[in-house]
């Protein structure tokens, strides 16, 4: 058991996935940011962790292994994150190959229609730039922005990348109890990531939230960073309470160029929730 008062960041993101920083990277600036206890969770994938773990050994800070699941429910793409996962789960490895096979035929169809809007060899440079570890939309919005198609990442994904935009594919990703399942198959409990970026109207996050408890899901992400709105976090702290969830923190960092975002950098719980982490055993770190 982890104590409530660690300084805790349990969804962040390395070059295993669309971080901008190698997991040892990652883990140094976590340690100079005063982070006791972190967790890497990249987009379907736990390539990162071995990496992680050396440099939180060197480094004297608690890591926690974890991923960051893409699920289709309902329609929508929601992300849930596996921590304390044993990444070498059979079940747990099956699940993250299927996805990654889908994110590499997804990247081939976005590249296409990429191409057809002018962008020059999208596939092979968002190959590059991922550097052996998952292509996400990450990737291609980088790539845009570096053609000078579009002025920054946010535009790239309003313009191009978002659901209904031209380089929009859709993905069938995995099912919420099979995401969940899997978590659990590797020791792990699940966090709803991000509750309020998923552009759901109240009754639907309410019946999304219903949902994920009674797939089996553990607890909310409810700490989102210094920069969440207040009623945004009275929100989600009275979601959780609602629905009967432990609470998570995660700033999401992808790097130091979300300048607003700084790792560990997270208000903290109210006393009413339980926090994840004093449900994560140690001994199970693996
Ligand atoms: P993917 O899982 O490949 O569809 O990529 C999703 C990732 O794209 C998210 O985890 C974010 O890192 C990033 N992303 C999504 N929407 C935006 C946005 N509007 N601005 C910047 N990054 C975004
Ligand atoms: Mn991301
Ligand atoms: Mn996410
Ligand atoms: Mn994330």
């Amino acid at each position: 058991m982890y104590p409530a008062s660690c300084r805790t960041d349990l969804h962040t993101h390395s070059r295993a996935s669309d971080g901008r920083l190698s997991p040892a990277e990652l883990v140094e600036q976590a340690r100079a940011a005063g982070v006791e206890l972190l967790a890497l969770t990249d987009h379907d994938t736990t390539d990162g962790l071995d990496e992680a773990r050396q440099a939180a050994d060197a480094a004297g800070i608690a890591l926690i292994n974890g991923v960051e699941i893409s699920v289709s429910w309902e329609g929508k793409t929601l992300h849930i994150v596996g921590l304390n996962i044993d990444p070498r789960c059979p079940k747990l490895c099956a699940g993250l190959a299927g996805l990654q096979a889908l994110r590499e035929d997804r990247a081939r169809r976005i590249a296409a229609k990429l191409a057809s809007l002018g962008v020059n060899q999208p596939m092979e440079r968002a190959a590059e730039l991922a550097q052996g570890g998952q292509i996400t939309r990450t990737h291609f919005a980088r790539l845009l922005v570096s053609d000078g198609l579009v002025a920054d990442l946010k535009l790239a994904f309003r313009r191009h990348l978002a659901a209904g935009k031209p380089a929009y594919v859709a993905t069938q990703w995995a099912a919420l109890d099979e995401a969940i399942g899997w978590i659990h198959a590797a020791g792990g409990l699940a966090v709803l990531a991000h509750p309020l970026r998923y552009r759901l109207s109240g009754a639907w996050r309410q019946r999304m939230l219903t949902a994920f408890k009674a797939a089996g899901g553990d607890a909310l992400e409810v700490s989102a960073g210094a920069s969440q709105q207040a009623q945004d976090l009275a929100l989600c702290t009275r979601d959780a309470l609602n629905h009967g969830l432990l609470a998570s923190v995660g700033s999401d960092f992808h790097g130091p160029e979300q300048r607003w975002l700084k790792l560990g950098r997270l208000a903290p719980l109210s006393s009413q929730l339980t926090p994840v982490w004093t449900r994560l055993d140690r001994s199970c770190a693996h």
